[in-house]
């Protein structure tokens, strides 16, 4: 067998015991969950920012980006819920790479997973207790969504694993927001799909288990822009890609139709500062059209200490600045944050 079976790792309720969230975190998370939830179904018209790096590689960096966008949250709570993304799984285009904190808890040395899962709690455990903002998280590998379900408020199912029968039922038995992000071909009926399984209940095995789900009505639609045959990024941000999918919404029926617009990927074909741009033409679309001001509830943003990205593995590492996809850096992403309250 090619294989090797290294080691056990510990079950969802272990480490959850080893590693718990105190009484008022969890409370604290309940309480944005229920106002995440209004959003969503349109109860509330705050607007949802999920902010933050592209992926959350170290403890102390990401829980000062989440202190200072505590401050924020303050400062904009009449009109923004602040969503911190600290995204502990990455995908990768090949396979090749930095694969996250669990697999990496440090990214310069070899996985670890069970260092990274106790890593990937602490942090996520750190954050919301020193700041009360539950956070965001990337859903790649449906198993481990037992090690993080009692502290996330919002999931995503990436644009590589949107078209995949166990993230779709897995999103169905969750009770936060799960946005489904359309594929990296673009094609929004691959994503309008997966919303429609993710609402319905579904019978599956999951960890082991027959399990029963009841759907989920809070899953909806994130558009981060696509790649056509050639390489090249094709944006779906603008005006049009929002009445297109207004359209195909109401032609599904789906429960509480919603979309966040990602402005980053292949929106911004990764050039980062131009999620300032993006941002600012949502807003404007949202402004234009009521029914778009209805669909367009949020944006996610990739934000983090330091603009840009680095390579790891080359000698320093500069504190705060991202090791995966480039993003805005601190400075740019507070104003942008005060503008979005001020336009939305
Ligand atoms: C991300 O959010 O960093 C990401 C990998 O997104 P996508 O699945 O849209 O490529
Ligand atoms: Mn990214």
């Amino acid at each position: 067998m090619s294989f090797s079976m290294m080691k056990p790792l510990p079950s969802p309720s272990e480490i959850q015991e080893q590693y718990p969230l105190s009484a008022s975190a969890r409370k604290a998370k309940e309480a944005r969950d229920d106002a995440i939830r209004k959003v969503i179904t349109g109860e509330s018209d705050k607007f949802l920012v999920i902010i933050g790096p592209c992926s959350a590689d170290n403890e102390d960096s990401v829980c000062d980006y989440v202190n200072r966008l505590a401050k924020l949250q303050e400062k904009t709570a009449e009109k923004l819920i602040l969503i911190p993304r600290i995204y502990t799984n990455k995908p990768r285009t090949t396979g090749e790479g930095y694969k996250g904190i669990v697999h990496q808890p440090d990214p310069e040395k070899k996985p670890d997973l069970l260092q990274g899962l106790i890593a990937m709690r602490k942090m996520h455990i750190r954050a919301l207790e020193e700041t009360g903002l539950s956070a965001a998280d990337e859903m790649l590998y449906p198993d481990n969504w037992s090690y993080m379900s009692d502290f996330l408020s919002y999931v995503a199912i990436g644009a590589r694993s949107v078209e995949n029968q166990q993230h779709r039922l897995t999103g169905s038995g969750l009770d936060i927001p799960v946005g489904m992000k359309n594929p990296t071909s673009g094609d929004l009926s691959v994503m309008l799909n997966s919303i429609i399984a993710a609402q319905s209940g579904h019978t599956f095995i999951f960890r082991g288990q027959e399990t029963h789900s009841t759907g989920n009505p809070l899953a909806h639609a994130v558009l981060r822009g696509a790649t056509n045959k050639h390489g090249n990024a094709i944006p779906n941000y603008h005006y049009e890609d929002l009445e297109l999918l207004l359209e195909k919404y109401e032609k599904t029926g789906l429960k509480n139709p919603a979309a966040i617009v990602d402005t980053n990927h292949s929106n911004s074909n990764k050039k980062y500062e131009q999620q300032i741009r993006i941002t600012r033409e949502v807003l404007r679309s949202r402004h234009y059209d009521p029914r778009i001001r209805n669909l367009v509830k949020g944006l996610m943003i990739e934000s983090y200490l330091e603009p840009g990205a680095q390579k790891i593995g080359c000698g320093q590492h500069v504190y705060g600045k991202s090791i995966t996809d480039p993003c805005l850096g601190w400075d740019e992403s507070e104003r942008l944050v005060y503008e979005i309250a001020e336009l939305c």
